[in-house]
């Protein structure tokens, strides 16, 4: 134990003035690549500029959409296009990116704390002997030393920790989709994509079969453009009538606390908050909803946030763009009046 120990911390300390560039591993799905991965080449390509490094990709698995890494941010992907790397392999894709950073040494390697990154980004810290930050929801260059500040929620959500790795080399975080903002589309945009040598599968896991996710939720929180959210201060089941009426006329759809979830008014399908969706429409009205810290970590990051709320003090204030202090059951009403009137 000592040995290895000692090793590792050697490594670091030797690892940390060689190590260069931000990494994003983006995942995909049947070719498609997933909507995180274009988000964590917004946040990679501020934390590279910052570094004054490069951006790199990483993609596994065969797709049409490898160009659209390089528009969206990427200098230089790094392709894995072997079939075995359709699906998601733990050990394969484990085995891969270990021995891909072993040869490139990022100091920062991002991906999307979804089932696959969950999955197999520990795999790949605990093969490298370095630390992870899961389910990150924040990340910033420390100006004096040069770390990564990993922010995440800590203890069910009462605090936010920031999360310093000074030693290991690269610093991994997975992100939770949704919160992190799209870098800008550049068409025209050039890079360099370097296929990487397959690797065999192990043959220790086997696919037999896969089946898709059937749902039976229709709501799409996660896409919709407009979120009109109840809490408890909509006052019961009753009271969500008006949250659907209101937006279906604005073209959204309808989210919840987890308490107006809890009382049973609403289906869990429609909570945001930590235990629920993240969420980041372009505008999200907080109806009767106080602003606790489980609930903010899923909706902060709408680009316009609208609160009523009849006690002037709730916290939902602090981060609404909009605030009007007064009863949901006369403006939200008087909002449906006004929208009906055109
Ligand atoms: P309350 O806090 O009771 O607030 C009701 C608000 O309505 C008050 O501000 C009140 O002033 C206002 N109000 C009352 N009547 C009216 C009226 N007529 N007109 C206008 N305003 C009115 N919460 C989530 O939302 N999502 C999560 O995912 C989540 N996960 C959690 C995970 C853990 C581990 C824990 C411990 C908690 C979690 N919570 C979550 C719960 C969270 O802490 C809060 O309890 C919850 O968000 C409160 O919901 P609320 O704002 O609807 O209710």
């Amino acid at each position: 134990k000592e040995e290895a120990k000692q090793a590792t911390m050697e490594d670091m300390q030797d690892s940390k003035f060689k190590v260069q560039g931000v990494w994003v591993f983006a995942e995909q799905s049947q070719g498609k690549i997933a909507s995180v991965a274009y988000e964590l080449l917004g946040i990679g390509r501020k934390l590279a500029e910052e570094l004054k490094s490069e951006l790199s990709a990483v993609l596994f698995g065969p797709s049409d959409e490898v160009q659209e890494l390089i528009k969206w941010g990427a200098d230089k992907v790094y392709y894995a296009d072997a079939s075995q790397y359709a699906y998601l392999d733990d050990e394969l894709y484990a085995r891969t990116l270990v021995k891909l950073i072993n040869q490139h040494k990022p100091e920062i390697l991002l991906a999307g704390a979804t089932a696959i990154g969950r999955s197999f980004i520990p795999r790949v810290a605990a093969r490298l002997r370095v630390g992870l930050t899961a389910d990150c929801t924040g990340l910033e260059i420390d100006k004096e030393t040069g770390n990564l500040l990993q922010i995440r929620p800590a203890f069910g959500g009462n605090i936010m920790a920031t999360i310093v790795s000074p030693t290991s080399r690269p610093q991994i975080a997975t992100v939770r989709p949704r919160v992190m903002k799209r870098g800008e589309y550049n068409p025209d945009k050039k890079g360099e994509i370097i296929k990487i040598e397959p690797l065999e599968p192990t043959g220790k896991v086997k696919v037999l079969e896969r089946v898709e996710e059937t749902s039976f939720c229709k709501v799409n929180l996660q896409d919709a453009k407009v979120i009109v959210s109840g809490g408890r201060g909509i006052g019961g089941p009753e009271g969500f009538s008006m949250l659907w009426e209101l937006a279906s006329l604005l073209g959204g759809t309808v989210g919840a606390s987890r308490a107006a979830v809890d009382e049973g008014w609403i289906p869990y399908a429609h909570q945001v908050g930590q235990t629920g969706k993240t969420v980041c429409p372009k505008l999200y009205i907080a109806c009767g909803i106080s602003g606790a810290v489980q609930h903010l970590v899923g909706m902060q990051s709408s680009d316009i946030i609208v609160a009523i709320n009849k006690d002037p003090n709730a916290p939902i204030f602090n981060v609404a763009t909009y605030g009007i202090v007064g009863d949901v059951k006369v403006i939200v009403p008087l909002m449906i009046k006004k929208l009906k009137e055109g």
